[in-house]
């Protein structure tokens, strides 16, 4: 079972990530987890990786895809990975098929949860947070019983900097400017299956379930 996870922030990967693990026993490996680990090893990829990023610069694609092989060469992902993070671009996407060829195996699916612009909006600037206490709320998810009011401790709730509308619909713009390219790349090899993230959490993983119920049987 090989699969990338691909979704907006606010599109709920993290959780379907999580559930998938659980279900299918395949490791998830996300990119910052990759690195992480690579520079904690201190492989020669992951030492590689670290000089670009203690100068602030992008690692190249070339130390990506090793680190990426290094990782999917582990015993963990011999029945399948779920990647999330990676790729990024269609070029790493390219790299990905060729790495994959190498270890005579192919990609199965592409899940990419989709949720509309103003739905995702909506989750990403509803948080509020408690002056005095830091207790979090959400306007539409957990929220509190007075507007603007800590049901702990009756103190002021504010918004921070990185959710406000503007932060967050810059953030937005650039990942669906990123991702179109890699959607259109893997519809064009037959790999994505779109996903309505706008049900429950759990209509949205009995609709993974039920994609992934061939390739596990
Ligand atoms: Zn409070």
């Amino acid at each position: 079972m090989n699969l990338v996870l691909m979704g907006l922030p606010g599109a709920g990967k993290g959780t379907q990530a999580e559930r998938i693990v659980e279900e299918y026993h395949i490791p998830h490996i996300s990119t910052g987890d990759m690195f992480r680990a690579a520079m904690k090893d201190e492989t020669p990829l992951g030492l590689e990786a670290k000089s670009y990023m203690d100068k602030g610069e992008l690692v190249p694609d070339e130390v990506t895809i090793g680190i990426v092989r290094d990782r999917l060469a582990k015993d963990d992902c011999q029945k399948g990975f779920l990647l999330d993070g990676f790729p990024r671009t269609v070029a790493q996407a390219e790299a990905l098929e060729a790495l994959l060829a190498e270890m005579d195996r192919q990609l199965d699916y592409v899940i990419n949860i989709e949720v509309d612009k103003s739905i995702l909006m909506e989750r990403l600037t509803g948080r509020r947070i408690c002056k005095a206490c830091g207790a979090t709320y959400h306007l539409v998810f957990n929220p509190p019983a007075n507007e603007g009011v800590c049901d702990r401790c009756g103190g002021e709730l504010y918004q921070r900097a990185d959710d406000n509308e503007a932060t967050v619909q810059t953030r937005l713009d650039v990942n669906i400017q990123q991702s179109q390219p890699l959607i259109t790349f893997y519809e064009g090899k037959g790999y994505l299956r779109n996903l309505d993230g706008q049900q429950p959490i759990d209509k949205v993983f009995a609709d993974i379930e039920e994609l992934l119920g061939s390739l596990s049987r």
